[in-house]
């Protein structure tokens, strides 16, 4: 492995940007094939980013001569020329993650029609749906006043070091998966849902209180989002629009999410009440509106929820709203003609030895740790251009 590195010339694998997935593909296929020179620009961070990722596994301890490593480099676009990457012998892998592949593949011309031409970007091959099906596991939160003797986690989210390194040793991190009764509904689970010692707020507009939260992620959100390029300049802020929300079957699941947490909440021996601020704003005569100050026994009466109650939630969960960090589906494996960027080979539609190795999800976002996804992913990627090689890894 070389690193730093300068460009060269010709590269039998050029891997355009390096996440997860694309680190984990590029390390096996390096271990296998000691002789296909391997280019990859693992990361791109800002100044002041940090990051710590697969690299350490699969790259920087691998020991092939012919795996270079051009680290920090900003992908700007690959050259397509007769319907091919330019300057690659074998295969060019875009591995940017779903906020960066769609949009070096606009910069580079492959993509909608109308975006690129706002962009001011020449159209390679019309592609319409990179940047186009976005999905996050959209996220609420809201927070309950706790025993000012519960030993809460409030200090790890401020980034203090001493907590940090205690936590390494014993803190858990622990959720579950939910679904309403059988009854109410589906098949599958609908939210991850967890119970967290602290506030994941904004601590420093908080009173000086002892805090417990819940937080419910969307299992299998209907919401789509977009992103796009704004200009060519890779610098320049994308066109993003995550979507969140957007159908109302999302709203109804994390409407039943905060009424479930809120049922848990207050069961709990460390709850002493509603931190009604980071709360939907119910109406004063509300059953939900009562204020508790000591947990409530186990099987005590649920709250009754009126339909004023309802929109109160909706409102609020509309204000809360956040990401996930799994962000995902900006280039789909679809058939061309229903959305899709890549085909099953994960080569890109319209351009010859193109790939994309980053997660996103055959038809739509499952309730799992999109790391892993992303790992299961980058295994499977290198087994197909393992065997396209003519090897195995
Ligand atoms: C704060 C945070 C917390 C998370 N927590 C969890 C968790 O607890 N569990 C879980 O399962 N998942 C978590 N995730 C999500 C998980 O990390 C991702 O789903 C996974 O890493 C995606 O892998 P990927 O291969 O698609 O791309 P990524 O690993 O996201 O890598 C993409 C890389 O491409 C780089 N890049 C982008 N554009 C360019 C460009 N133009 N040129 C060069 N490089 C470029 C990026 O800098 C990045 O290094 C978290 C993510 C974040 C941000």
């Amino acid at each position: 492995m070389t690193t730093p590195h300068t460009i060269q010339a010709e590269y039998d694998l050029i891997f355009a940007g390096g996440g997860t997935a694309a680190c984990l593909t590029a390390g096996r296929l390096a271990t296998a094939f000691p002789n296909l020179s391997i280019l990859i620009m693992p990361k791109w961070i800002s100044k002041d980013g940090r990051r710590s990722d697969i690299p350490h596994n699969y790259i920087y301890n691998n020991s092939s001569k012919e795996l270079f490593v051009c680290d920090g480099t900003l992908v700007n676009r690959v050259i397509v020329e007769d319907g091919s990457p330019h300057s690659c012998r074998e295969i060019v892998v875009v591995g940017a993650g779903t906020l960066g592949s769609p949009l070096i593949l606009e910069r580079s011309g492959l993509g909608k029609k109308d975006v690129l031409e706002k962009a001011g970007v020449a159209v390679v091959a019309e592609i319409p749906g990179v940047g186009e099906n976005y999905q996050n596991h959209a996220s609420l939160y809201a927070p309950y006043i706790a025993d000012p003797e519960l030993r809460n986690m409030n200090n790890l989210f401020r980034g203090d070091p001493e907590t940090w390194s205690q936590a390494h040793k014993d803190y858990i991190d622990g959720g579950i998966k939910m679904r309403p009764h059988p009854e109410e509904l589906p098949e599958q689970p609908l939210i991850w849902a967890s119970a967290v010692a602290g506030s994941l707020g904004d601590l420093s507009s908080l009173p000086n209180l002892n805090f417990i939260s819940s937080v419910a992620f969307l299992g299998y959100p209907a919401s789509r989002g977009r992103l796009h390029i704004s200009t060519s300049d890779p610098l320049a802020a994308p066109d993003f629009e995550p979507g969140f929300l957007s159908n109302p079957a999302d709203v109804a699941a994390l409407r039943w999410a905060y009424k479930k947490g809120r049922e848990i909440n207050r069961r709990l021996p460390s709850f002493r009440g509603v931190f009604f601020p980071g709360h939907p704003q119910f109406p004063e005569v509300s059953a939900a509106a009562v204020e508790e100050t000591t947990p409530v026994p186990l099987d005590a009466p649920k709250i009754v929820w009126s339909a004023e109650d309802d929109k109160a939630i909706d409102v609020f969960l509309r204000q809360v709203v956040g990401t996930s960090w799994h962000s995902a589906g900006t280039c789909a494996m679809k058939p061309f003609n229903k959305g899709g960027v890549v085909d099953s080979k994960l080569n890109i539609y319209s351009v010859k030895k193109l790939k994309i190795v980053d997660i996103y999800p055959a038809l739509e976002h499952r309730l799992q740790n999109t790391y892993s996804t992303a790992i299961a992913v980058g295994e499977k990627a290198a087994l197909i251009i393992a065997e396209e090689l003519g090897g195995s890894v």
